[in-house]
């Protein structure tokens, strides 16, 4: 699995890794400190953001949960235990949440497997009745749904919301223990207006709406709209997500059927990272099976002077569009695998999109382009998005991603930005042997210890 260089950087890594807890040993526990010491290494809960490892090393760092003193440290395999250990929003106390095996968001307190009928209860709506009363021939086109029916709809959703969405508060490591296929399947975490985030080695998966809206005025022919992201950034800051998967799996989007004429779709984003976020680091995790994965800004006005994010080491494969979709921030893209290839009916529109003067500096990333798939269209942009960088290869050769992209397309991105990365810990400066490197060494339970 691993080359030799890779194994080089896994002992670099270590060694950054170890030397970073002993600095922060100044400020943590005694008891955490003895423990590391024993380790003779740091274990994998108490780990912390490396210094320079992309914008989330900025400033104070990300560090997580790794101060927590014993009392904080939990054990969970099932949704009541997820919520109880998570506590409170607004509770910053410094927490390790250690997840064993798959928990499955759709269930009730007893463990009881929750179904979307069962969130219907008592609000009266029914798909059926739903359709009826928004069908464009009868309803029109120009007004989001309103009403009985739609009322029903959004106290369902309002209910699996509830149960599915798991707050994520300020100084808290969410990691999967290795060797238990950790993760969350069907949920969203949401970290909201908080600060100092691990999420690591987790598996998510199916997160899926049950009550999608109707939306006639989206787009020229309307749209389904889901709600929840696998894991949602909202003015969160300093966020490590690091060796995690993100699948829709096993429902995939070519099981969605079609209403209005329009994919009913129950996915939302894989990560999307909005509402003024900032200084996020997106490390080794695998994108996999989805559509619109990963959204910087969720508007193209959606915060000046933030979402500055690092996106490094991902692989990208059977993915639609928004790899990421990127707005306004400064955005480092570097030594990322694209695979390109439809796959499970996802059928690649793009990957990189930069809008709302973005940013981005895509450098060193890899991309397989299947045969009779255009380079022109593995970017994309407004107009006013910048990318900057070099050293990207397609198919093995060195490509100038952006000058193909501007040849082929009126809206131009610009070739400049604003900024120059410095905290670029890991960067390789070739691309040639990402796609094996990280197909051992990206996603989910990668990490041992
Ligand atoms: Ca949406
Ligand atoms: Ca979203």
């Amino acid at each position: 699995m691993a080359s030799p260089s890779h194994r080089r950087s896994l002992r670099t890594r270590r060694t950054v890794l170890v030397s970073t807890a002993a600095v922060a040993a100044a400020g943590l526990g005694a008891a955490v400190f003895a423990m590391n010491a024993n380790a003779g290494a740091v274990d994998l809960a108490h780990q912390v953001l490396p210094a320079k490892d992309g914008w989330a090393a900025s400033g104070t760092g990300t560090t997580g949960g790794a101060q927590a003193d014993s009392a904080h440290v939990f054990t969970v395999s099932t949704r009541a235990q997820l919520v109880k250990a998570l506590g409170s929003a607004t509770n910053s106390t410094a927490k390790i949440i250690q997840i064993k095996g798959t928990i499955d968001a759709n269930t009730n307190d007893a463990g009881k497997k929750l179904t979307c009928a069962d969130y219907t209860a008592g609000t009266g709506y029914s798909l059926a009745a739903y359709l009826k009363a928004y069908d464009p021939a009868t309803y029109g086109r120009s007004k989001l749904p309103s009403g009985t029916q739609e009322k029903a709809r959004a106290a369902a959703q309002a209910a699996q919301a509830k149960n599915i969405v798991f707050k994520v508060p300020a100084n808290t490591t969410l990691v999967g223990v290795p060797g238990t296929n950790a993760g969350i399947t069907g949920g969203s975490l949401q970290a909201k207006s908080v600060d100092n985030v691990i999420i690591r080695n987790l598996t998510f998966s199916a997160t899926e709406d049950c009550f999608p809206q109707w939306d006639p005025t989206d787009g020229s022919t309307g749209n389904w709209n889901s709600a929840y992201d696998s894991v949602t950034l909202r003015g969160a800051t300093h966020v490590w997500a690091d060796h995690n998967t993100f699948t829709d799996a096993p429902h995939l989007d070519s099981a969605n059927p079609k209403y209005y004429g329009r994919e009913y779709q129950i996915h939302d984003g894989a990560l999307d990272i909005t509402n003024g976020s900032d200084l996020v680091t997106v490390e080794r995790n695998q994108f996999t099976n989805h559509d619109k994965t990963m959204l910087i800004g969720s508007s193209d006005t959606d915060s000046v002077g933030k979402l500055r994010v690092s996106i490094h080491h991902n692989v990208w494969k059977g993915i639609v569009q928004r790899a990421p979709l990127a707005r306004i921030g400064q955005i480092h893209i570097y030594n990322n695998y694209f695979d390109t290839t439809t796959i499970n009916g996802y059928a690649p529109l793009y990957t990189v999109n930069s809008r709302a003067k973005a940013q981005v500096v895509a450098e060193f990333n890899a991309w397989k382009l299947p045969s009779g798939g255009k380079a022109a269209k593995l970017l994309s942009g407004d107009g006013t998005g910048s990318v900057a960088g070099t050293g990207n290869l397609v198919n093995g050769t060195a490509t100038d991603l952006v000058a193909v992209y501007n040849a082929a397309n009126s809206k131009k991105l610009k070739t400049t930005v604003n900024w120059k990365p410095a905290l670029t810990a890991g960067l390789q400066t070739t691309a040639k042997n990402l796609a094996t490197e990280l197909a051992g060494t990206a996603g989910a339970g990668v990490l041992t210890k």
